[in-house]
C-alpha cells in the first residue's frame, strides 16, 4: 500500500531526529527511516561533541562569543568560497548554530558546554582557545518506553575518540547516545513515524523527488512525500566509492563509522541530477586496526613518550595535530616515502599510563601481539627490524625527537605549542605537555593508518540544504544534511564537533525550510 508525507527522512542518526522532530513542530506529517536495525546511527557511538558557535552555554565558563568572531574564524580558516561552502551557506551556519542550541535546550535537549577543547586552530583571528562544543547530558532511556530497545547504545559502536583526550570525564560516555535518545524519545512521543530495518533503494521523481522506495522484509514499499531530506550520512562504509573518490591506498575497515553508512543514496541522487563536491576528502583521523576494526588513535598520539615514523623512520608531522590534519599528513608524506601505514612508537612509560585502542593502560595485549598488531621490543634496535621500518632512520629520529623533549621544545614539527596540543597531552605537565622522552623499553609500536570517521564529500547543497543541480539550480523535492551532503569544511576541520555541529544546523535548516507555509520555530 502507498504510504504519503509530508517529509521522509532517510536516516535516524542525529541530523535526521532532529529534522524530524523539527518538522513535526510544525505541523508536518513525518517518516524516518532507517537501513539499521538499531536507530542511533554514527552519531550514538560518539561522544556527541557539537560544535556550535554563539551558542549561550560557553558563556557559564565565561567565554565570550559572536557569529562574528566565528565568521572571522571560518574566514581564516576556510579562505576563499567554494562551491561547497558559499558565503550563503557558511553564513547561514552561523545565523542558526547559537538558536539551534537554544532551540535543543527549549526542546527538553539538555545540553551542557564541554571545557577544555579548543579550537583547531585557536590562535587565529576569532579562533576561542577554551572552545564553542557542548555535549547532551546524559539520559535515561527507560523514557523510551519501547523504544528503548532500538536504540544503538553507545558501547556498541565506541572506538575511543576524543573522549580519551579527556581523563574522568566519564559522562561523555554516553553523549552521542543521549543525543539521539533525546530526539528519538521527541520524535516518537510527538507522532514521527520511524520505520527502522526499512533501507531506501530508491527515489521517486523523474527530475523532482517524490519520494522514496523502502525495502521491508524483501518487499518494496513506494513512500510519496513532498520533501525527501537524506541524512543517510556518507560513503565511508562503501569500498568502491572509496576506491573511486578517496586518496589510495583505502580501506572500508579504517573507518570507525557506522557498517550501514554505504552510500546508495548519493548515486541515487546523482541519478535524478543532483551536483557533487568535495569527494575527494573525509574526516581523517589515525587508527590503528585490531580484529579488523578501526581503533582511533587520537587519545594516545599526542600524549609524551610517543611518535609516529614512516618507513624511512623519520618524523613528518606534529603527532598531537587535530585528527583531520593528522590523517591528511599520512597521504601527503605518501607522495615521497612509504608512509601508509606509518607506526605510533611508544616507549613503557606511555603504555603505563595510556590506554591504546581496546587495549588498558599497563596490560599486556597477548593476543595481539602474537597476531603481530603489537610488536614490543626490548631495544628500537629490535623492534625496527620487527617492524620494517628503517633502523639507522629510526634511531637517529629518537635521539633527535629525544633531545627535543628534554629542552621541551619540537624544533622540527612544534608539537605542544598550540591550545588543542595542550589539550591532548598530559593533563598537568608542567612544561610541554605534549613531549616526553622515547627511552624506557621495552619500547611498543603499531600499525598507523589514515582512517576517518566518516566521509566529508556529497551532494551540492544551498543555505537552506536543497540539493542543487551542476547548474546552481535546485533540485525540487530532495535536500541533503551532514555526512550526505558536502561538507563547509572541505581541508580543514574547525573544531572538535564540527561534523556533527553542521550535521544538526543544515537538518534543522531542511526542516524549517517550508516552501508552502514559510514557517521558523
Ligand atoms: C566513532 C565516531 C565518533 C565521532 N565523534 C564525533 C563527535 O564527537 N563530534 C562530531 O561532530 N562528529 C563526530 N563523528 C562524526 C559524526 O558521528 C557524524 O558526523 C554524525 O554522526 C553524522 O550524523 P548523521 O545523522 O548525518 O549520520 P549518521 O549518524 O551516520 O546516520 C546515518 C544513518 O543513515 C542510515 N542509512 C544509510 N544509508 C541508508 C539507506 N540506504 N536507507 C536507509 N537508511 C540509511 C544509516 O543506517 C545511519 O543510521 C564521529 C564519528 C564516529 C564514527
Amino acid at each position: 500500500m502507498e504510504q504519503d508525507y509530508d517529509l521522509v527522512v532517510v536516516g535516524a542518526g542525529a541530523a535526521g531526529l532532529l529534522a524530524a522532530v523539527a518538522a513535526r513542530r510544525l505541523g508536518e506529517r513525518v517518516l524516518v527511516v532507517d537501513a539499521d536495525t538499531l536507530a542511533g546511527g554514527s552519531t550514538a557511538g560518539t561522544d556527541g561533541l557539537i560544535w556550535l558557535p554563539g551558542n549561550h552555554l560557553m558563556a557559564k565558563l565565561g567565554v565570550t562569543d559572536s557569529a562574528a568572531d566565528a565568521e572571522e574564524y571560518l574566514s581564516a580558516l576556510l579562505g576563499p568560497a567554494t562551491i561547497a561552502s558559499t558565503a550563503e551557506r557558511r553564513a547561514a551556519f552561523l545565523r542558526t548554530s547559537g538558536k539551534l542550541a537554544r532551540w535543543l535546550t527549549s526542546s527538553n535537549v539538555a545540553l551542557a558546554a564541554v571545557k577544555g577543547l579548543p579550537d583547531h586552530n585557536s590562535d587565529l583571528p576569532g579562533g576561542k582557545p577554551q572552545g564553542r562544543v557542548l555535549h547532551a547530558q546524559p539520559m535515561d532511556r527507560r523514557v523510551l518506553g519501547d523504544w528503548s530497545a532500538s536504540l544503538r547504545p553507545d558501547t556498541e559502536t565506541e572506538r575511543g575518540l576524543v573522549r580519551r583526550m579527556l581523563p574522568g570525564r566519564r559522562s561523555t560516555r554516553t553523549a552521542g547516545e543521549a543525543l539521539v535518545g533525546h530526539l528519538l524519545h521527541r520524535a516518537t512521543a510527538n507522532g514521527v513515524d520511524v520505520w527502522l530495518d526499512s533501507p531506501v533503494i530508491g527515489l521517486l521523481g523523474d527530475g523532482a523527488v517524490t519520494g522514496v522506495v523502502v525495502t521491508q522484509d524483501d518487499v518494496e514499499v513506494p513512500v510519496t512525500a513532498h520533501r525527501v531530506l537524506l541524512a543517510s550520512g556518507g560513503f565511508e562504509r562503501n569500498q568502491s566509492l572509496r576506491e573511486e573518490y578517496l586518496p589510495l591506498p583505502t580501506e572500508e575497515a579504517w573507518s570507525v563509522s557506522g557498517a550501514t553508512n554505504t552510500g546508495e543514496l548519493l548515486s541515487l541522487a546523482v541519478a535524478q541530477g543532483a551536483a557533487t563536491a568535495a569527494l575527494d576528502d573525509a574526516w581523517w583521523a589515525p587508527v590503528m586496526l585490531v580484529d579488523g576494526q578501526a581503533w582511533s588513535l587520537d587519545g594516545a598520539r599526542g600524549k609524551p613518550h610517543s611518535l609516529i615514523v614512516d618507513s624511512a623512520g623519520d618524523r613528518f608531522f606534529n603527532e598531537a595535530a587535530p585528527a583531520n590534519t593528522a590523517g591528511r599528513a599520512l597521504y601527503d608524506r605518501s607522495r615521497g616515502v612509504r608512509a601508509v601505514p606509518s607506526f605510533l612508537v611508544l616507549d613503557n612509560k606511555h603504555r603505563q599510563n595510556v590506554p591504546l585502542g581496546p587495549w588498558a593502560a599497563n596490560s599486556t595485549p597477548r593476543p595481539a601481539i602474537e597476531a603481530g598488531e603489537i610488536v614490543r621490543a626490548g631495544t628500537l634496535n629490535d623492534l625496527a627490524q620487527a617492524l620494517g621500518v628503517d633502523r639507522a632512520g629510526l634511531l637517529g629520529t629518537v635521539v633527535r625527537f629525544n633531545g627535543f623533549a628534554s629542552k621541551g621544545k619540537d624544533l622540527d614539527f612544534k608539537r605542544g605549542e598550540s591550545a588543542w596540543d595542550a589539550a591532548s597531552g598530559e593533563a598537568g605537565k608542567r612544561r610541554n605537555p605534549s613531549l616526553g622522552k622515547v627511552d624506557k623499553p621495552p619500547f611498543w609500536a603499531v600499525k598507523v593508518y589514515p582512517g576517518d570517521t566518516g566521509t566529508k564529500g556529497g551532494l551540492v547543497i544551498d543555505e537552506a540544504s536543497r540539493v542543487l543541480r551542476p547548474d546552481g539550480s535546485v533540485l525540487p523535492g530532495l535536500y541533503a544534511c551532514g555526512g550526505a551532503a558536502a561538507s563547509m569544511f572541505k581541508g580543514s576541520t574547525p573544531a572538535p564537533g564540527a561534523a556533527l555541529g553542521a550535521a544538526l544546523v543544515e537538518a534543522f535548516l531542511a526542516a524549517t525550510d517550508q516552501p508552502e507555509r514559510r514557517r521558523e520555530l
